[in-house]
């Protein structure tokens, strides 16, 4: 996708008093693991340090956006209800795995995928009773993206979400409907991470651009979660070459205006990761209604590109591995 011409990086909001650095907020540098802190777009009434940041963000949203948020705060008061009285009895977690997909893709989702809720993408203070996470994709208009940033992208980013919420809300009462309990998840989630859950979920591999990439749809995607206890099997993470590519590729670094990409893995919170500088990413994003850029420019977002991309990566590897191999065994033959 080619860029039109974009906002100047140049910042937003200037706070009087500068927040602490989202960047040591999310734990960039530090060695041990622990548990993420929430630093935007807060639920609740709670007060966060960059929460001036995410009310200019709400202030600056288009009134198509603001809408699409409201009727998303409406759905989402379903997230959780009441369980049926009598539970179905799970002797098979792969069979019902099978059917709670099947009515996830039903309820709209494009991707889904199950996997245990870690304690580690649980943030910090809160006390979730949930064992596993069902995590579901929802693939965007690439045409109303394509000139992002600007006001279309950014409502149909948050018709995504409203999409991605029905679908949570809808899937969570059939699954209490079952007798177990359940709850949605979708916009401004903040007691769980779901970018970590839905690739732990199989539903793709994390990009240098921090965002999930997925084999069918790339990054021009959106996320919610259903939480639950019913017994389900889970799925594995998956490796359709992401890492093979972003190695080399500089789309996205080159294309972000704030220069808040970087081109190697960095420590965080004692995984070493593909990392977004947050102080540079966040100002920007808000500035422009979501940015977005650098989930539209990478390669695998363009419609139909990510298969063969994927098959070529991964032959690739294959043969420089074989060749590796050979390499290793007449060395050692020759000794
Ligand atoms: S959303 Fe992506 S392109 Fe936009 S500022 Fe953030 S990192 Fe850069
Ligand atoms: S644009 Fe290139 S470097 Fe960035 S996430 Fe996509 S493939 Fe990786």
């Amino acid at each position: 996708m080619r860029l039109r011409d974009v906002p100047s990086a140049d910042y937003a909001f200037a706070y009087r008093d500068p927040p602490t650095s989202g960047n040591a907020i999310n734990g960039l540098g530090e060695a041990d693991r622990r548990r993420p802190k929430s630093v935007f777009h807060g639920t609740g009434g709670e007060i966060l340090a960059w929460s001036a940041l995410d009310r200019l963000f709400v202030a600056l949203n288009t009134g198509a956006a603001m809408w699409a948020t409201v009727r998303n705060l409406w759905v989402l008061r379903d997230a959780d209800g009441p369980l049926a009285e009598t539970r179905v009895s799970v002797d098979d977690p792969s069979a019902m795995a099978a059917s709670i997909k099947g009515k996830g893709r039903d309820f709209g989702a494009d991707l889904v995928g199950v996997t245990p809720l870690v304690e580690e993408h649980v943030f910090e203070g809160r006390d979730i009773p949930y064992k596993n996470a069902i995590c579901l994709g929802f693939a965007m208009d690439r045409a109303a993206m394509a000139g992002v940033p600007d006001r279309r992208s950014n409502r149909e980013v948050m018709e995504a979400y409203v999409r991605s919420s029905k679908t949570a809300v809808r899937l969570a009462a059939h699954i209490r409907s079952l007798g177990w309990p359940a709850r949605a998840y979708g916009l401004n989630c903040n007691d769980i991470q779901q970018l970590p859950l839905a690739i732990n979920a199989g539903l793709g591999e994390l990009g240098k651009h921090g965002s999930l990439i997925c084999l069918d749809h790339g990054s021009n995607l959106r996320l919610s979660t259903v939480l639950t206890d019913l017994p389900l099997a889970y799925d594995s993470p998956v490796d359709i070459g992401v890492d093979d590519l972003c190695r080399t590729c500089r789309r996205c670094t080159i294309d972000c205006p704030p220069a808040a990409i970087g081109d190697a893995k960095q420590l965080v919170r004692g995984e070493t990761k593909w990392y977004v500088d947050f102080d540079k990413c966040a100002p920007y994003f808000t500035k422009t209604w979501g940015c977005g850029i650098c989930i539209e420019v990478c390669p695998w977002s363009e419609p139909g590109r990510g298969p063969r991309l994927s098959e070529k990566l991964l032959s690739k590897r294959n043969a420089t591995a074989a060749r590796q191999t050979a390499a290793r065994d007449s060395v050692s033959t020759a000794a």
